[in-house]
């Protein structure tokens, strides 16, 4: 029986990158021992190092102007990191509030900047038109601005781009390399590693080479972007054996065609999940079509109390990790780019049975 695993985070890997990582578990390039347990400034790791960078710029297209840092400490690291970096006395810095992740990235943003938060959640007109960027009541002036394209546990993606003066910060934790962005469109780019790149701990950031220069706040030299940029990453011993599965994670995206790609495949998998949901008297989704995620399917059992049943049997039946946040209950599908389609469809086969022999 294949087992699909829909866990939002760590989440699946691609197939072909665990089965890569195993044949070399014992031998990497020949060396008679693991990736892991060689030097971080050994040749072959400066290397691999070197060609996952290239890698992630070709998927991104992201230009010179920005370095791109592998860093410790997953997507909260960046909660602290991000203020501690881009503080400027006497600014504000605005938090967007489009949901639970974003709005725990402002909590933590206050411990080390002025900080304000402008709420987006009021869903006045039931079509989720307040997530619309253009609809942002945005102060003239600000430190940064900071967003999440992609909110995991509500399950709402914002797809249009911020518009303003100052730097765009954005949350991608859950939405990188799922769909074609213009990198240009952002000042900072950061994302934990564990929903579509690679193991937890590890976090990625693209950041503008010309923010580099502020000073911010007091910081621990890891969490010095400037310090990372012009130590490559490796300043301390970074997470050598997640930027490996990372650089791995790139190299198997450009196999399957890269972003654009991938992204195609990502909005079938998305229209046939929330298709079989929207046509369903049994299960349902309350977001707006134009705001749904392409990565985190929230759903809902119109009779709760056949929520266990259901999670027992889509477990039996291979279908992990099915169970919805805590904060927001119900069910969730994370379908980020390693669950392929097929995976969709057993879902989608389960939910009929399911709804047909509980109805
Ligand atoms: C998962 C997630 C985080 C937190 O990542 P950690 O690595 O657990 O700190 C932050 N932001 C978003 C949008 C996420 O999905």
């Amino acid at each position: 029986m294949s087992v699909y695993n829909f866990c939002a985070g760590p989440a699946s890997l691609p197939k072909e990158v665990l089965e890569k990582a195993q044949k070399e578990f014992l031998d990497w390039q020949g060396l008679g021992v693991n990736v892991m347990e060689i030097s971080h400034r050994s040749a072959e790791f400066i290397a691999l190092a070197e060609q996952s960078e290239r890698d992630l710029r070709e998927l991104m297209n992201i230009s010179d102007d920005y370095a791109v840092l592998f860093m410790h400490g997953g997507g909260r690291g960046q909660f602290a990191t991000v203020p501690q970096n881009l503080h400027v006395e006497n600014k504000q810095a605005v938090y967007i509030n489009s949901g639970i992740w974003s709005d725990g990235a402002f909590n933590e943003a206050q411990k080390f900047t002025q900080a304000i938060e402008i709420n987006v959640r009021n869903d006045a007109d039931g079509k989720f038109n307040c997530l619309k960027p253009e609809h942002w009541a945005l102060p003239q002036d600000a430190s940064y601005i900071h967003y999440c394209p992609n909110e995991t546990i509500d399950g709402i993606e914002i797809f249009d781009t911020v518009k303003h003066d100052a730097p765009i910060v954005a949350d991608m934790s859950s939405n990188i390399l799922s769909r074609e962005i213009d990198v240009n469109q952002f000042d900072l780019i950061y994302a934990g590693a564990q929903k579509n790149i690679g193991p937890s701990g590890l976090a990625i950031v693209i950041v503008k080479k010309s923010l580099l220069s502020r000073q911010g706040t007091q910081k621990a030299s890891i969490f010095d972007y400037a310090l990372e940029a012009k130590k490559e990453s490796m300043y301390n011993t970074p997470p050598t054996y997640s930027w490996y599965l990372a650089a791995e994670v790139f190299k198997w995206l450009k196999a399957q065609g890269g972003v654009a790609a991938i992204e195609q495949v990502n909005i079938e998998k998305a229209a046939l999940l929330y298709d079989f949901i929207d046509n369903s008297q049994f299960y349902k989704n309350t977001v707006a079509n134009d705001f749904r995620s392409r990565m985190n399917v929230p759903f809902w059992l119109n009779d709760e109390s056949l929520n266990q049943a259901f999670l027992a049997q889509s477990k039996q039946a291979g279908l992990l990790a099915l169970e919805g946040h805590r904060m927001v209950g119900g069910m969730r599908a994370s379908i980020y780019n390693a669950m392929p389609i097929e995976g969709i469809k057993a879902l989608v086969d389960f939910m009929h049975k399911f709804e047909k022999e509980h109805n």
